[in-house]
């Protein structure tokens, strides 16, 4: 496969952009280094690069293409947008009809605000978590990725709880010592922080569904005991769906698991492809945000007709009857037959999929689990970042690192699921 054109794009996107890229992500650091393959356009679930050849997307953008790319409902909305105003900088009709169609599937927001992105959203439900408790110290779990501000960009120590130190330059350490880390799935470790920071922590940050280091459930009942033991120690249980939202089913982790959490950060998929953020929780939470009470957030671009419009039409396209019934049956398709493939040149994988979004891990066994954050960072990188060139080379687009998922969208086949299960048997043939 030629990617002459990517190649030179690189060389002078290095010149000009940061390291060639505008989210580090994208870089093909962690698969061995070369020339990210730079898209010219894309048609479903399809994307085509600058030098002309093809891909089945699996990245989906790292999430929001849920419908594929040039969706036609989605593109007469956006278009619409357009040409009737981009940008007032007052109230619409549509940002008030998008809050209610997302209060419909959320039993847990009375409330919603929306802004930029999902760090956007997230940021703020720990500025209104602290404003509504008065305490400073949030908690999160290890390996789970909240966006890019100070206080989430915080790795975790050894132990089953640490204080955090920061996972980069510029997080200062004042900023680091208010953050706690434990084990995602590990209940003594969650009870013990409790119990050692009692009275302090403001919001416990649960991706409720692991997206970041590949697809990783709760185990049974973990997350009952997060919300048990927050809700006894006055602490606000802060769901981050900004992956997970309309990711497996039409609503969020938290209506597939029947939790309903104080606080819920959006993003992705909900903006249908343009850039979003919301949050929402109960109304005596939400009315602590400005103009209302004490805690401030605003945006210029917050509600732009465009994301609001662009937002709705991918729901509507979302709620049709058997769309995501498919994405689980492609999912289990795409899985079983990787899982053979696998098995067939002896590399040992494992799979965690639910519906349409899968992980492979490079384990150094079969049969081992990956339920945490170490576990994946165990498996093999080097092998699935050849793993991953193998797979472009014969068409099928993965994001670029042993830690993101597979995401199916609404315009995948069985035909392209076929396709890549070939792909793979290929490439497995070559580790
Ligand atoms: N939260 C989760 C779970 C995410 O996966 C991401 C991005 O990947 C974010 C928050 C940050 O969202 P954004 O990149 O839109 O700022």
């Amino acid at each position: 496969m030629n990617h002459s054109k990517s190649e030179a794009l690189h060389e002078e996107a290095l010149k000009h952009i940061v390291g060639g890229v505008n989210s580090p992500s994208r870089s093909y650091k962690a698969v061995g280094g070369g020339a990210p393959v730079a898209m010219d356009y894309g048609k479903g679930a399809y994307f085509y690069d600058i030098d002309g050849n093809r891909y089945i997307d699996y990245l989906a953008a790292y999430g929001p293409i849920v419908t594929g790319h040039g969706h036609p409902h989605i593109a007469k909305a956006i278009a619409h947008a357009a040409e009737t105003g981009l940008l007032f900088g007052t109230p619409t009709k549509h940002e008030v009809k998008f809050a209610k169609m997302l209060k419909d599937v959320f039993p847990s927001m009375d409330k919603v605000r929306f802004n930029n992105s999902g760090t956007e959203a997230v940021m703020t439900t720990v500025r209104v978590a602290r404003a509504y408790t008065g305490r400073t110290k949030i908690m999160k779990f290890e390996g789970c990725y909240h966006g890019h501000f100070d206080q989430v960009l915080v790795a975790a120590g050894s132990g089953p709880a640490t204080l955090g130190s920061p996972d980069s330059a510029g997080v200062p350490e004042s900023v680091a010592i208010e953050v706690i880390t434990v084990p995602f799935n590990d209940e003594n470790a969650f009870v013990a922080a409790m119990d050692k920071w009692d009275g302090q922590i403001a919001g416990i940050l649960v991706e409720p569904i692991v997206g970041n280091f590949g697809i990783v459930e709760p185990k049974k009942g973990f997350l009952e005991t997060v919300h048990r033991i927050a809700k006894e120690k006055g602490s606000l249980v802060i769901y981050d769906e900004v992956i997970t939202a309309f990711r497996f089913h039409y609503g969020g982790a938290q209506t597939l698991l029947g939790l309903e959490p104080d606080l819920t950060a959006l993003g992705k998929v909900i903006g249908g492809g343009l850039p979003i953020g919301a949050y929402g929780g109960k109304k005596e939470i939400m009315e602590t945000v400005a103009p209302l009470g004490p805690a401030y957030q605003a945006g210029t671009m917050a509600g732009n007709p465009a994301s609001m419009q662009a937002g709705i039409a991918c729901l509507e396209v979302l709620a049709q009857d058997g769309v995501y019934e498919e994405m689980d049956r492609l999912g289990a398709i795409l899985e079983k037959g990787l899982v053979e493939a696998a098995a067939k040149h002896n590399v040992p994988v494992t799979v965690n999929r639910l519906k349409g979004a899968l992980a492979v891990y490079f384990v150094k066994e079969a049969g081992q689990v990956v339920e945490n954050y170490k576990q994946a960072e165990n498996t093999d990188g080097e092998k699935f970042g050849r793993f991953f060139k193998l797979m472009l080379s014969k068409g099928i687009n993965l994001a670029p690192s042993k830690y993101e998922a597979w995401f199916l969208t609404t315009e995948h086949t069985e035909a392209d699921v076929l396709e890549t299960i070939a792909a793979a048997d290929y490439a497995f043939s070559q580790l």
